[in-house]
């Protein structure tokens, strides 16, 4: 978790599977029900695939039938960085990466918990590591 990060996109591409470079540095978007996350339910904890930064626990996730990981929260309020996106015609809330920035998703105001939200994360930004 020390590792340094990458400062040039030539780097990000290096450390980066294509896939997830597409989605973490391009804001790209996986097809639904495509990703290696969208049914665990294992427990555990979600890092970014991009810096290893806790970003969600299994605590968290639930199935909103979305085609996405989906999670009521993030793992701590300042794990994460919410920004509005206007692209592809749609005013969302963008998701990132706190600590690098990378884009995980959106976020919703549909979700079924106390706070009302559903994160709709790729699978390609995270990487689970069970609890043990
Ligand atoms: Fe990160």
């Amino acid at each position: 978790m020390t590792d340094k990060l990458p400062e040039t996109e030539a780097e990000w591409r290096e450390k980066l599977t294509p896939e997830q470079y597409h989605v973490l540095r391009e804001h790209g978007t996986e097809r639904a029900f495509t990703g290696k996350y969208e049914s665990n339910k294992a427990p555990g904890m979600y890092f970014c695939a991009g810096c290893g930064a806790p970003l969600f626990s299994s605590d968290k996730k639930y199935n909103s039938g979305s085609g996405w990981p989906s999670y009521t929260d993030p793992v701590a309020p300042d794990a994460v960085e919410e920004l509005r996106d206007v692209t592809h015609g749609m005013v969302r809330t963008e998701v990132r990466c706190a600590k690098c920035e990378g884009h995980l998703g959106h976020v919703f105001p549909d979700g079924p918990g106390p706070t009302g939200l559903r994160y709709c994360i790729n699978s390609a930004s995270l990487d689970f590591k069970p609890k043990d």
